[in-house]
Order: C-alpha cells, then structure tokens, then sequence
C-alpha cells in the first residue's frame, strides 16, 4: 500500500536490486500505465507489481486478517483486489504483460522475471542475426 509504503525500503527494493545487479534495466511506477507499475521494462512491454501478502491479499500465512476491525480492514483489503484485477484487464488491453511479485515469494519472482527476460533478449538477438 502506497500510504505505509516508503519508497526505498523493503521488497521493492530488493527487488530492483536484484534485477539491476543482473544487468536488466527498467523505469519505476510508471503513472502514464495503469496502476503505474513497479518496475516496468518498456522494450519488452513487461510490467512488474511488487506486492504486499497483506494488502494484495495472498492468500499465504502472510495474509492473515488482524483479530480487531476486521471489517474495516476487509473492504480495504477488497478494494485493492478489485484496483489489481481492474489493472490488469486494463494493461492486457495495451497488451502488456504484467508479472505479480509477492512479498513472500521474492527470489522466485525474480528468477521468474529474469528467465522471461532473457528469453525475451534472445528472441530479439536471434531476429537480428
Ligand atoms: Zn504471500
């Protein structure tokens, strides 16, 4: 969530760092795309969401609903699914691709992207040969 988020702290980052480290160059929060991705990789029209268990609701141990206020945090927690679904119908429009990191699943998600990026690099190295 973007309110208890600081900008350079915590998964994101991690995450940038990773990908930056590898070689992989990107543009962060995109506002002119939908829900002004995380990290975006324009060549390849790739878009990256970092997300919290929590507010994106996981569904893992990670997304837990607090003993108190339940309610308040349900339709909170709601309206973020909804904003994420409605993101992504909307970046298949402009036929984006859009990968979902989780927080608990952080070096997965990054090797997920890595591959899908290499991949991308060689179809494009292959073209030109
Ligand atoms: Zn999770």
């Amino acid at each position: 969530m973007r309110k208890v988020r600081s900008i350079d702290t915590g998964p994101e980052v991690r995450v940038r760092r990773a990908l930056h480290s590898a070689g992989f160059r990107f543009r962060l929060h995109r506002r002119d795309l939908p829900g002004s991705p995380d990290l975006v990789f324009p060549r390849y029209k790739i878009a990256v969401f970092v997300h919290g268990c929590f507010w994106h609701w996981h569904g893992c141990k990670r997304s837990r609903m607090p003993a108190t206020n339940q309610e308040y945090w349900e339709s909170k927690i709601a309206r973020n699914v909804e904003r994420d679904h409605q993101t992504r119908i909307q970046l298949d429009a402009l036929e984006w691709d859009v990968q979902i990191i989780w927080e608990c699943e952080l070096q997965q998600g990054v090797d997920t992207i890595m591959k899908q990026l290499n991949e991308r690099r060689w179809q494009e190295a292959s073209r030109v040969a």
